[in-house]
């Protein structure tokens, strides 16, 4: 039987993260566009960034039949955070910019990321932004695909970072690098088992 999980945050009831997770605010509007592969994946890193910030939605899908309707929301200019040729490296808000973005977020591997822009020709026709520096992922257990990659909820919070400067949304990661401790704390006992050839119970010999 799986254990219970918590109906927030899709953690283990006795792992959840709900605590930790903030209530940050933004002008800019992200939305979260997740392949439906991604949603059982352990670090579900997506959802954490939609929970954490309150003008954010999440949508799971490979077609997005209300796409339009979104991209229509009044007040924003929709931008897709995905890189290509004639993407714009992003820059924090000037006073003459008087519409925020509605950060895109495409979520999922490379490989599935670029099969929902094929999908949904909206988002292949939106502008391109991209993080100019990337600082590097904290994400230490999944290999990053190419140099630069980072988790989406660490992509999010690095352009919302630029954008609205000076304010932090650092706070976005609380749960995300509770989870990556906890994961390495995990594998550190199985790898010490594997070394030691005994149970976590019996204390290591030197
Ligand atoms: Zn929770």
């Amino acid at each position: 039987m799986p254990r219970p999980r918590c109906e927030r945050c899709q953690r283990p009831l006795d792992h959840c993260l709900c605590p930790l997770i903030p209530s940050l605010d933004s002008r800019t509007r992200v939305a979260l566009l997740q392949h439906p592969s991604e949603t059982d994946h352990a670090l579900n890193t997506a959802r954490l960034a939609a929970l954490g910030l309150v003008n954010a939605e999440l949508r799971v899908g490979e077609v997005f039949a209300d796409l339009a309707e979104l991209l229509a929301k009044p007040g924003y200019r929709p931008v897709l955070l995905f890189p290509g040729e004639q993407a714009q490296a992003l820059a924090a808000y000037d006073e003459t910019d008087d519409r925020p973005f509605m950060l895109i977020v495409p979520d999922g591997t490379w490989r599935k990321a670029r099969k929902l822009l094929y999908m949904n020709p909206l988002l292949e026709a939106l502008p391109r932004v991209t993080l100019a520096e990337v600082a590097p992922s904290r994400y230490r257990l999944r290999k990053a695909p190419e140099p630069g990659a980072v988790s989406t909820i660490e992509a999010v919070a690095q352009a919302l970072n630029v954008l609205e400067q000076p304010a932090s949304f650092d706070e976005l990661l609380r749960p995300f690098e509770a989870l990556i401790e906890g994961q390495i704390k995990a594998m550190g006992v199985d790898v010490f088992e594997r070394n030691h050839g005994c149970s976590s119970s019996t204390p290591p010999r030197s």
